[in-house]
């Protein structure tokens, strides 16, 4: 009998790129190959068209408005130009930066840059719970900020900030401060509204949402306007905010990825949330010692991260091949280094015998028992050596 096919559980690292998102990109990359900047001819208003549809479904999404979607490669990229944009357009007001301590690298070394080049950095930590709390932001507040940014959803806990009191607040005491926010695990997962939320810009990726890879967007507010200085200088595309020829059929695919996730996101939700707690309570049921990282309330529903007790994480992943899962966060695994999400939470024990679970729209019931087993005799194992 062939071995069964291994189980996917690392939805925060990607995901699957969905069939029908697939489907509606097919053609721009066949017949419809125009240049979306090309106004003289028929191939380039197709493509137009394709990307304007796109503009509004991601608009859409975060409640927003299309003229206010700046495509480009991702959410690295989207948050280098936020931060670095909002930075270099608003210096001559303080330069004072603050980050939360669980932020994306994108942010957290973006911030460090920008700390390189002159600015202030205030790193404000986080509780057990993994949430920024309200004294601790305002006792990291100063007159001369200018840039705040706090993540909507933490991409190794799950863990979903109050970014509408986060942002209410940095807005009442620093009034001239421009409020970020990285919103790359949370589109798709929790409604997004930008008005609701407070923010002033924010960032979203294309291949968290069962999207293509290679697409992401910044959204920016237009009334009042926010100034965003461009970070690549070209020909003048997305408003001269980011040249370059726009990947047209990156992009139709995450509009479409946006359209699904507002249709089926509460079905989604309430479907995962269930396989989770199975996979919570079958692994507590199997062995004991599971402690979860992280606010089990304030949590998206596909997120499940957790210390084993006894059990270091890269020895346990390591023997436990059929099941694709992370220790920290796969999106920095290129460093190597030990989570400082979770270091920002917990004790360096906990973090280094922690793994993070993300499951998503293909996971089944099967793979979820099928997990149990595997993840249980692999602890079991660990254990006994
Ligand atoms: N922010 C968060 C919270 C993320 O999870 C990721 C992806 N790991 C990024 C930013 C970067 O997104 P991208 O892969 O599109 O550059």
């Amino acid at each position: 009998m062939p071995a069964p096919p291994p189980i996917y559980l690392d939805n925060q690292a990607t995901t699957r790129c969905d069939p029908r998102v697939l489907e509606r990109m097919l053609p721009y990359f066949s017949e419809h190959y125009g240049n979306a900047a090309s106004k003289t001819h028929s191939f380039g208003w197709t493509a137009e068209a394709a990307v304007a549809l796109a503009r509004e479904q991601v608009a859409a999404s975060l409640g927003g408005n299309a003229s206010e979607v700046v495509f480009c490669s991702g959410a690295t990229e989207a948050n280098n130009l936020a931060l670095r944009g909002v930075a270099e357009a608003y210096a001559a007001r303080g330069k004072h930066i603050v980050v939360a301590a669980t932020e994306h690298a994108s942010v957290l070394d973006c911030a460090r840059e920008l700390e390189r080049t002159g600015w202030d950095l205030s790193i404000v930590p986080v509780g057990e719970d993994g949430l920024v709390s309200i004294p601790e932001l305002r006792a990291a507040l100063r007159e001369t900020t200018t840039v705040v940014s706090i993540m909507l959803v933490n991409n190794e806990t799950g863990v979903v900030a109050d970014i509408p009191s986060l942002a209410a607040l940095v807005h009442q005491e620093c009034p001239k401060a421009i409020m970020h926010c990285d919103a790359v695990q949370a589109l798709g997962k929790i409604p997004i509204d930008v008005a609701a939320l407070g923010v002033d810009v924010l960032t979203v990726s294309s291949h968290k949402v069962y999207g293509p890879k290679g697409v992401g967007a910044l959204w920016r507010r237009r009334r009042p306007r926010l100034v965003v200085h461009p970070q690549v200088f070209g020909g003048g595309h997305e408003g001269g905010l980011r040249s370059g020829t726009l990947p047209v059929p990156l992009i139709v695919g995450f509009g479409t990825a946006c359209e699904i996730a507002g249709r089926e996101r509460s079905e989604e939700n309430a479907r995962l949330a269930l396989l989770r707690d199975r996979l919570l309570d079958g692994l507590r049921s199997s062995v004991g010692g599971i402690v979860v990282n992280g606010s089990i309330e304030s949590r998206i529903a596909s997120n499940l991260n957790i210390a084993i007790e006894g059990v270091t994480a890269d020895v346990l992943v390591s023997e436990i091949g059929d099941v694709a899962m992370s220790t920290g966060s796969a999106c920095s695994s290129a460093s190597a280094k030990p989570s400082h999400v979770l270091g920002a939470m917990v004790s360096a024990e906990r973090a280094r015998t922690s793994i993070r679970m993300g499951l998503g729209r293909f996971t089944t019931e099967e793979e979820v028992e099928r997990a149990i087993v595997c993840i249980a005799a692999g602890i079991a194992k660990v254990r006994g050596a």
